[in-house]
Protein backbone atom coordinates (compact mmCIF):
# COMPACT_ATOMS: atom_id res chain seq x y z
CA UNK A 1 0.00 0.00 0.00
CA UNK A 2 1.16 3.07 -0.80
CA UNK A 3 -0.52 6.94 -0.54
CA UNK A 4 -0.77 9.07 -3.55
CA UNK A 5 1.91 12.18 -2.47
CA UNK A 6 -1.38 14.51 -3.23
CA UNK A 7 -4.09 15.19 -0.35
CA UNK A 8 -6.01 17.31 -1.86
CA UNK A 9 -8.15 17.72 1.72
CA UNK A 10 -5.63 18.59 3.70
CA UNK A 11 -4.35 20.82 0.96
CA UNK A 12 -7.44 22.76 1.06
CA UNK A 13 -7.34 23.23 4.88
CA UNK A 14 -4.04 23.75 4.83
CA UNK A 15 -4.39 26.74 2.27
CA UNK A 16 -7.96 28.19 4.27
CA UNK A 17 -5.95 27.92 7.45
CA UNK A 18 -3.03 30.12 5.84
CA UNK A 19 -5.21 33.04 5.04
CA UNK A 20 -6.07 32.94 9.20
CA UNK A 21 -3.35 31.75 11.26
CA UNK A 22 0.64 32.39 10.25
CA UNK A 23 1.84 29.83 8.43
CA UNK A 24 -1.37 27.94 8.56
CA UNK A 25 -0.15 26.23 11.75
CA UNK A 26 -0.64 27.00 15.62
CA UNK A 27 2.71 25.30 16.58
CA UNK A 28 5.25 25.59 13.95
CA UNK A 29 6.95 22.10 13.61
CA UNK A 30 3.22 21.08 12.39
CA UNK A 31 3.67 23.04 9.27
CA UNK A 32 6.04 20.48 7.36
CA UNK A 33 8.62 23.39 6.17
CA UNK A 34 11.57 21.42 7.40
CA UNK A 35 10.30 18.64 5.19
CA UNK A 36 8.35 20.14 2.54
CA UNK A 37 4.64 19.07 1.34
CA UNK A 38 1.22 19.80 2.68
CA UNK A 39 0.90 18.84 6.42
CA UNK A 40 -1.46 16.21 6.93
CA UNK A 41 -4.44 17.39 8.77
CA UNK A 42 -5.67 14.78 11.57
CA UNK A 43 -9.84 14.17 12.05
CA UNK A 44 -9.21 11.10 14.24
CA UNK A 45 -7.40 8.70 16.47
CA UNK A 46 -7.90 5.42 17.69
CA UNK A 47 -5.08 3.10 19.71
CA UNK A 48 -2.10 3.33 17.62
CA UNK A 49 -3.63 4.75 14.44
CA UNK A 50 -4.50 7.91 13.00
CA UNK A 51 -6.76 9.70 10.05
CA UNK A 52 -5.99 11.95 8.13
CA UNK A 53 -9.39 14.45 6.35
CA UNK A 54 -8.23 11.98 3.16
CA UNK A 55 -9.24 9.19 4.88
CA UNK A 56 -5.59 7.92 5.25
CA UNK A 57 -4.52 6.01 7.86
CA UNK A 58 -0.95 6.28 9.79
CA UNK A 59 0.30 4.64 12.64
CA UNK A 60 1.45 7.16 14.95
CA UNK A 61 4.83 7.53 15.96
CA UNK A 62 4.55 11.26 17.16
CA UNK A 63 2.01 10.47 19.75
CA UNK A 64 0.82 14.09 19.71
CA UNK A 65 4.60 14.91 20.44
CA UNK A 66 4.52 12.57 23.82
CA UNK A 67 1.29 13.01 25.51
CA UNK A 68 -0.65 9.94 23.76
CA UNK A 69 1.24 7.29 25.45
CA UNK A 70 -2.10 5.27 25.81
CA UNK A 71 -2.48 6.06 22.29
CA UNK A 72 -5.97 7.70 21.07
CA UNK A 73 -8.97 7.40 22.49
CA UNK A 74 -7.75 5.39 25.11
CA UNK A 75 -10.97 3.81 26.37
CA UNK A 76 -11.21 4.92 30.38
CA UNK A 77 -9.54 8.64 29.27
CA UNK A 78 -12.41 8.65 27.20
CA UNK A 79 -14.80 8.19 30.07
CA UNK A 80 -13.55 10.28 31.91
CA UNK A 81 -13.09 13.32 30.28
CA UNK A 82 -16.43 12.88 29.63
CA UNK A 83 -17.87 12.11 33.36
CA UNK A 84 -15.64 15.62 34.28
CA UNK A 85 -17.03 17.37 31.32
CA UNK A 86 -20.58 16.20 32.56
CA UNK A 87 -20.24 17.88 35.70
CA UNK A 88 -19.27 21.23 33.82
CA UNK A 89 -16.00 22.05 33.01
CA UNK A 90 -14.57 24.93 35.09
CA UNK A 91 -15.35 26.62 38.44
CA UNK A 92 -12.12 28.97 39.09
CA UNK A 93 -12.00 27.17 42.45
CA UNK A 94 -10.30 24.25 44.15
CA UNK A 95 -11.60 20.82 42.79
CA UNK A 96 -11.25 17.43 44.14
CA UNK A 97 -9.08 16.00 40.83
CA UNK A 98 -6.56 18.47 41.10
CA UNK A 99 -5.50 16.78 44.69
CA UNK A 100 -5.21 13.53 43.13
CA UNK A 101 -3.25 14.82 40.31
CA UNK A 102 -0.67 16.45 42.34
CA UNK A 103 -0.31 13.43 44.63
CA UNK A 104 0.00 10.89 41.92
CA UNK A 105 2.91 13.28 40.56
CA UNK A 106 4.35 14.01 44.33
CA UNK A 107 4.48 10.03 44.87
CA UNK A 108 6.08 9.12 41.48
CA UNK A 109 8.37 11.94 40.52
CA UNK A 110 10.35 12.50 43.85
CA UNK A 111 9.01 16.25 44.28
CA UNK A 112 7.53 17.44 47.98
CA UNK A 113 4.90 20.13 46.40
CA UNK A 114 3.30 20.98 43.00
CA UNK A 115 1.47 23.67 41.03
CA UNK A 116 -0.68 22.76 38.54
CA UNK A 117 0.03 25.14 35.14
CA UNK A 118 -1.71 24.60 31.50
CA UNK A 119 1.38 24.30 29.58
CA UNK A 120 5.14 23.14 29.88
CA UNK A 121 6.44 26.95 28.97
CA UNK A 122 3.91 28.21 31.45
CA UNK A 123 5.36 25.45 34.02
CA UNK A 124 9.21 26.33 32.97
CA UNK A 125 8.49 30.34 33.00
CA UNK A 126 7.05 30.21 36.84
CA UNK A 127 9.48 27.88 37.64
CA UNK A 128 12.19 29.87 36.60
CA UNK A 129 10.35 33.24 37.77
CA UNK A 130 10.00 31.00 41.40
CA UNK A 131 14.20 30.54 40.96
CA UNK A 132 14.90 34.20 40.41
CA UNK A 133 12.71 34.88 43.31
CA UNK A 134 14.70 32.16 46.28
CA UNK A 135 18.10 33.50 45.04
CA UNK A 136 17.71 37.14 44.28
CA UNK A 137 19.32 36.60 41.11
CA UNK A 138 18.73 37.30 37.31
CA UNK A 139 20.96 35.07 34.81
CA UNK A 140 19.39 31.54 33.96
CA UNK A 141 21.95 28.89 32.20
CA UNK A 142 20.45 26.66 29.44
CA UNK A 143 22.00 24.19 26.85
CA UNK A 144 22.42 24.71 22.74
CA UNK A 145 19.34 22.34 21.86
CA UNK A 146 17.42 21.64 24.75
CA UNK A 147 13.93 23.19 24.51
CA UNK A 148 12.08 24.49 27.68
CA UNK A 149 9.09 26.02 25.59
CA UNK A 150 8.56 29.57 24.26
CA UNK A 151 10.07 31.19 27.68
CA UNK A 152 11.68 35.13 26.07
CA UNK A 153 15.20 33.68 28.61
CA UNK A 154 15.45 30.08 26.97
CA UNK A 155 14.32 30.77 22.99
CA UNK A 156 18.38 31.62 22.70
CA UNK A 157 19.84 28.30 21.02
CA UNK A 158 16.83 26.46 21.46
CA UNK A 159 15.66 23.08 19.89
CA UNK A 160 12.74 21.81 18.77
CA UNK A 161 11.18 23.86 16.21
CA UNK A 162 13.67 26.72 16.48
CA UNK A 163 16.33 24.04 16.04
CA UNK A 164 13.65 22.72 13.14
CA UNK A 165 13.77 26.18 10.64
CA UNK A 166 17.07 26.59 11.17
CA UNK A 167 16.18 30.35 12.86
CA UNK A 168 18.31 32.86 13.65
CA UNK A 169 18.75 33.85 17.25
CA UNK A 170 14.99 34.93 18.78
CA UNK A 171 13.87 38.55 17.43
CA UNK A 172 11.35 39.57 20.33
CA UNK A 173 13.14 38.55 22.88
CA UNK A 174 14.96 42.03 24.45
CA UNK A 175 18.46 42.62 25.17
CA UNK A 176 17.69 42.03 28.85
CA UNK A 177 16.02 39.01 28.63
CA UNK A 178 19.04 37.52 26.14
CA UNK A 179 21.63 39.45 28.52
CA UNK A 180 20.35 37.40 31.54
CA UNK A 181 20.99 34.20 29.58
CA UNK A 182 24.29 32.18 29.47
CA UNK A 183 24.09 29.27 26.34
CA UNK A 184 26.65 26.30 27.23
CA UNK A 185 27.00 22.93 24.71
CA UNK A 186 25.39 20.02 26.09
CA UNK A 187 27.09 17.65 28.03
CA UNK A 188 29.74 20.23 28.87
CA UNK A 189 30.97 19.91 32.79
CA UNK A 190 33.88 22.45 31.33
CA UNK A 191 32.26 24.90 30.39
CA UNK A 192 29.76 25.02 33.51
CA UNK A 193 32.59 24.93 35.99
CA UNK A 194 34.05 27.96 33.81
CA UNK A 195 30.73 30.00 33.66
CA UNK A 196 30.45 29.55 37.16
CA UNK A 197 34.01 30.44 37.99
CA UNK A 198 33.54 33.60 36.21
CA UNK A 199 29.35 34.38 37.36
CA UNK A 200 28.49 31.92 39.74
CA UNK A 201 27.04 34.49 42.24
CA UNK A 202 24.68 36.19 39.40
CA UNK A 203 23.57 32.48 38.46
CA UNK A 204 20.04 32.12 39.50
CA UNK A 205 19.26 28.91 38.23
CA UNK A 206 20.65 26.08 35.33
CA UNK A 207 18.09 24.97 33.23
CA UNK A 208 18.24 21.22 31.87
CA UNK A 209 16.34 18.45 29.76
CA UNK A 210 16.24 15.60 32.46
CA UNK A 211 17.66 14.03 28.58
CA UNK A 212 17.38 15.69 25.84
CA UNK A 213 14.91 14.90 23.38
CA UNK A 214 14.79 18.10 21.45
CA UNK A 215 17.35 18.29 19.22
CA UNK A 216 16.63 14.81 18.38
CA UNK A 217 17.87 12.44 21.34
CA UNK A 218 20.81 13.45 23.36
CA UNK A 219 20.94 11.31 26.56
CA UNK A 220 23.08 12.88 29.43
CA UNK A 221 26.79 11.89 29.42
CA UNK A 222 27.49 9.53 32.87
CA UNK A 223 27.76 11.70 35.65
CA UNK A 224 26.38 15.40 33.53
CA UNK A 225 23.32 15.56 35.68
CA UNK A 226 25.16 15.04 39.03
CA UNK A 227 27.77 17.32 37.72
CA UNK A 228 24.96 20.31 37.21
CA UNK A 229 23.60 19.35 41.19
CA UNK A 230 27.74 19.95 42.43
CA UNK A 231 28.36 22.57 41.06
CA UNK A 232 24.90 24.62 41.13
CA UNK A 233 25.04 23.55 44.74
CA UNK A 234 28.51 24.63 45.57
CA UNK A 235 27.79 28.33 44.17
CA UNK A 236 24.17 29.30 45.70
CA UNK A 237 22.38 28.36 42.34
CA UNK A 238 19.06 26.20 41.66
CA UNK A 239 19.26 23.26 39.11
CA UNK A 240 15.99 22.82 37.28
CA UNK A 241 15.59 19.57 35.49
CA UNK A 242 13.08 19.83 32.53
CA UNK A 243 10.96 16.74 32.54
CA UNK A 244 8.07 18.06 30.73
CA UNK A 245 9.08 15.17 27.97
CA UNK A 246 10.62 12.75 29.78
CA UNK A 247 8.10 12.63 32.46
CA UNK A 248 6.03 9.72 32.72
CA UNK A 249 7.12 8.59 29.54
CA UNK A 250 10.22 6.83 29.87
CA UNK A 251 9.25 5.40 32.92
CA UNK A 252 6.76 5.83 36.06
CA UNK A 253 8.56 8.36 37.70
CA UNK A 254 10.37 10.01 34.34
CA UNK A 255 13.89 10.17 33.99
CA UNK A 256 14.48 9.62 37.35
CA UNK A 257 13.37 5.60 37.16
CA UNK A 258 16.53 5.68 34.73
CA UNK A 259 18.86 7.68 36.32
CA UNK A 260 18.84 9.05 40.25
CA UNK A 261 19.20 12.59 40.05
CA UNK A 262 18.51 15.58 42.88
CA UNK A 263 17.06 19.05 41.25
CA UNK A 264 15.87 21.87 42.85
CA UNK A 265 12.74 22.17 40.85
CA UNK A 266 11.02 19.87 37.52
CA UNK A 267 8.81 20.94 34.92
CA UNK A 268 5.93 18.50 33.56
CA UNK A 269 4.13 18.31 30.73
CA UNK A 270 2.68 16.24 27.87
CA UNK A 271 1.92 12.69 29.30
CA UNK A 272 0.72 14.19 32.49
CA UNK A 273 -2.10 15.88 30.25
CA UNK A 274 -3.10 13.04 28.94
CA UNK A 275 -3.37 15.09 25.69
CA UNK A 276 -5.46 17.79 27.40
CA UNK A 277 -3.46 20.99 28.64
CA UNK A 278 -1.92 20.36 32.06
CA UNK A 279 1.34 20.59 33.35
CA UNK A 280 3.05 21.58 36.49
CA UNK A 281 6.34 22.19 38.36
CA UNK A 282 7.64 21.18 41.76
CA UNK A 283 10.42 20.98 43.94
CA UNK A 284 11.28 20.91 47.79
CA UNK A 285 8.25 22.05 50.21
CA UNK A 286 9.83 25.12 51.61
CA UNK A 287 11.21 26.43 47.69
CA UNK A 288 7.70 25.89 46.39
CA UNK A 289 5.94 27.70 49.91
CA UNK A 290 7.87 31.00 48.41
CA UNK A 291 4.98 30.99 45.57
CA UNK A 292 1.53 33.06 46.71
CA UNK A 293 -0.39 32.78 48.44
CA UNK A 294 1.94 31.52 51.25
CA UNK A 295 5.12 33.83 49.83
CA UNK A 296 6.00 36.86 47.46
CA UNK A 297 6.64 35.17 44.20
CA UNK A 298 3.29 35.54 41.93
CA UNK A 299 2.11 32.62 39.83
CA UNK A 300 -1.81 32.21 38.93
CA UNK A 301 -3.75 30.69 36.43
CA UNK A 302 -7.58 31.05 35.65
CA UNK A 303 -7.55 27.19 34.15
CA UNK A 304 -4.85 26.12 36.14
CA UNK A 305 -6.05 22.33 37.25
CA UNK A 306 -9.16 22.49 34.62
CA UNK A 307 -11.55 19.65 35.81
CA UNK A 308 -11.43 18.43 32.44
CA UNK A 309 -7.65 18.37 31.79
CA UNK A 310 -7.16 17.02 35.12
CA UNK A 311 -9.17 13.82 34.64
CA UNK A 312 -7.32 13.47 31.05
CA UNK A 313 -4.25 13.33 33.19
CA UNK A 314 -4.99 11.59 36.33
CA UNK A 315 -6.84 8.47 34.42
CA UNK A 316 -3.66 8.40 32.09
CA UNK A 317 -0.91 8.42 34.86
CA UNK A 318 -3.32 6.00 36.61
CA UNK A 319 -3.28 3.56 33.47
CA UNK A 320 0.39 3.71 33.25
CA UNK A 321 1.47 1.04 34.95
CA UNK A 322 4.43 -1.22 34.79
CA UNK A 323 2.84 -3.24 31.63
CA UNK A 324 2.48 -0.15 29.81
CA UNK A 325 5.83 0.98 29.76
CA UNK A 326 6.96 -2.46 29.10
CA UNK A 327 5.09 -2.54 26.10
CA UNK A 328 6.24 0.98 25.00
CA UNK A 329 10.26 0.00 25.67
CA UNK A 330 9.60 -3.48 23.64
CA UNK A 331 7.83 -1.31 20.67
CA UNK A 332 11.14 1.02 20.74
CA UNK A 333 13.47 -1.51 20.90
CA UNK A 334 11.85 -3.79 17.46
CA UNK A 335 11.05 -0.40 15.55
CA UNK A 336 14.30 1.30 16.21
CA UNK A 337 16.43 -1.81 15.72
CA UNK A 338 14.82 -2.62 12.31
CA UNK A 339 15.24 1.15 11.50
CA UNK A 340 18.96 0.85 12.21
CA UNK A 341 19.03 -2.53 10.47
CA UNK A 342 17.62 -1.12 7.48
CA UNK A 343 19.42 1.88 7.02
CA UNK A 344 22.38 -0.15 7.27
CA UNK A 345 21.30 -2.29 5.06
CA UNK A 346 20.83 0.69 2.65
CA UNK A 347 24.17 2.28 2.86
CA UNK A 348 23.00 5.43 5.03
CA UNK A 349 25.57 6.43 7.37
CA UNK A 350 23.51 6.99 10.47
CA UNK A 351 23.28 7.09 14.81
CA UNK A 352 20.56 5.98 16.46
CA UNK A 353 20.31 6.92 20.23
CA UNK A 354 17.59 6.44 23.12
CA UNK A 355 16.40 7.70 25.61
CA UNK A 356 14.32 4.70 27.65
CA UNK A 357 11.69 4.33 24.99
CA UNK A 358 12.57 7.74 23.43
CA UNK A 359 14.88 7.76 20.79
CA UNK A 360 15.72 9.48 17.43
CA UNK A 361 17.92 8.64 14.46
CA UNK A 362 20.67 10.92 13.05
CA UNK A 363 21.40 11.31 10.05
CA UNK A 364 25.29 12.48 10.50
CA UNK A 365 28.10 11.33 8.03
CA UNK A 366 30.03 9.39 9.94
CA UNK A 367 27.77 7.76 12.18
CA UNK A 368 29.32 8.92 15.58
CA UNK A 369 27.90 9.86 18.63
CA UNK A 370 26.00 12.77 18.68
CA UNK A 371 27.16 14.37 22.06
CA UNK A 372 25.46 18.21 21.67
CA UNK A 373 24.07 20.42 19.52
CA UNK A 374 26.79 20.76 17.27
CA UNK A 375 26.69 17.28 16.84
CA UNK A 376 23.54 17.11 16.16
CA UNK A 377 23.35 19.83 13.29
CA UNK A 378 25.50 17.86 11.54
CA UNK A 379 22.95 16.22 10.14
CA UNK A 380 22.44 15.40 6.48
CA UNK A 381 18.83 16.74 6.70
CA UNK A 382 17.82 16.11 2.88
CA UNK A 383 18.69 12.11 3.87
CA UNK A 384 15.81 12.97 6.65
CA UNK A 385 13.26 14.48 4.21
CA UNK A 386 13.26 11.81 2.05
CA UNK A 387 12.61 9.08 4.71
CA UNK A 388 9.97 10.96 6.18
CA UNK A 389 8.19 10.96 3.07
CA UNK A 390 8.80 7.21 1.81
CA UNK A 391 7.49 6.59 5.43
CA UNK A 392 4.34 8.96 5.01
CA UNK A 393 3.24 7.55 1.83
CA UNK A 394 3.36 3.96 3.33
CA UNK A 395 1.09 4.79 6.02
CA UNK A 396 3.63 5.74 8.82
CA UNK A 397 3.62 9.51 10.76
CA UNK A 398 7.47 10.52 11.96
CA UNK A 399 8.11 13.90 13.30
CA UNK A 400 8.44 15.67 10.80
CA UNK A 401 12.13 17.57 11.47
CA UNK A 402 15.16 15.59 11.86
CA UNK A 403 15.59 17.63 14.97
CA UNK A 404 12.57 15.51 17.44
CA UNK A 405 12.25 12.23 18.92
CA UNK A 406 9.99 9.12 17.89
CA UNK A 407 7.22 8.65 20.65
CA UNK A 408 6.07 5.06 20.76
CA UNK A 409 2.26 4.28 22.68
CA UNK A 410 1.48 1.18 24.45
CA UNK A 411 -1.61 0.75 22.10
CA UNK A 412 0.77 -0.24 19.07
CA UNK A 413 -0.27 -3.92 18.78
CA UNK A 414 1.95 -6.39 16.66
CA UNK A 415 -0.22 -5.38 13.66
CA UNK A 416 1.00 -1.65 13.97
CA UNK A 417 4.42 -2.41 14.84
CA UNK A 418 4.54 -5.15 11.49
CA UNK A 419 3.37 -2.37 9.20
CA UNK A 420 5.94 0.36 10.25
CA UNK A 421 8.78 -2.46 10.02
CA UNK A 422 7.27 -2.92 6.46
CA UNK A 423 7.63 0.74 5.78
CA UNK A 424 11.18 0.82 6.77
CA UNK A 425 13.12 -0.64 4.08
CA UNK A 426 11.97 1.65 0.93
CA UNK A 427 12.12 4.27 3.34
CA UNK A 428 15.87 3.54 3.74
CA UNK A 429 16.71 3.47 0.15
CA UNK A 430 14.74 7.00 0.16
CA UNK A 431 17.21 8.20 2.20
CA UNK A 432 20.44 6.45 0.68
CA UNK A 433 19.13 7.85 -3.21
CA UNK A 434 18.79 11.55 -1.76
CA UNK A 435 21.34 13.82 -2.24
CA UNK A 436 23.33 14.81 1.12
CA UNK A 437 22.97 18.25 2.42
CA UNK A 438 24.18 19.22 5.90
CA UNK A 439 22.43 21.68 8.49
CA UNK A 440 21.28 24.41 8.01
CA UNK A 441 19.94 22.43 5.05
CA UNK A 442 16.07 23.74 6.43
CA UNK A 443 14.73 26.08 3.73
CA UNK A 444 12.28 29.06 4.12
CA UNK A 445 10.71 28.21 1.45
CA UNK A 446 8.51 24.33 1.51
CA UNK A 447 8.36 24.57 -2.14
CA UNK A 448 12.16 24.10 -2.46
CA UNK A 449 12.34 21.00 -0.59
CA UNK A 450 9.12 19.26 -2.25
CA UNK A 451 10.07 16.00 -3.82
C1 LIG B 1 7.39 20.27 24.96
C2 LIG B 1 8.40 20.78 25.93
C3 LIG B 1 8.22 21.99 26.61
C4 LIG B 1 7.10 22.93 26.30
O1 LIG B 1 5.85 22.41 26.58
P1 LIG B 1 4.55 23.06 25.87
O2 LIG B 1 3.42 22.34 26.52
O3 LIG B 1 4.71 22.81 24.42
O4 LIG B 1 4.56 24.52 26.19
C5 LIG B 1 9.13 22.33 27.59
N1 LIG B 1 10.19 21.54 27.87
C6 LIG B 1 10.40 20.38 27.23
C7 LIG B 1 11.56 19.53 27.61
C8 LIG B 1 9.53 19.97 26.22
O5 LIG B 1 9.77 18.84 25.56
Amino acid sequence: MSYPYDAPASADLFERAAAVTPGGVNSPVRAFRAVGGTPRFMASGAGPWITDVDGRRYVDLVSSWGPMILGHAHPAVVAAVTEAASRGFSFGTPTAGEVELAAEIVERAGVEQVRLVNSGTEAVLSAIRLARGATGRSVVVKFAGCYHGHVDALLAAAGSGVATLGLPDTPGVTTGAAADTIVLPYNDVAAVEAVFAERGSEIAVVATEAAAGNMGVVPPLEGFNAELRRITAAHGALLLVDEVMTGFRVSRAGWRGHEHYDADLVTFGKVMGGGLPAAAFGGRRELMQQLAPLGPVYQAGTLAGNPVAVAAGLTTLRHCTDEVYARCDAVAATISGALTEALTEAGVAHRLQTAGSMFSVFFVPDGRAVRDYDDARTQETARHTAFFHSMLADGVYLPPSAFESWFVNAAMDDEAVQHVLDALPAAARAAAAAAPGTAPAVSHDAQALQP
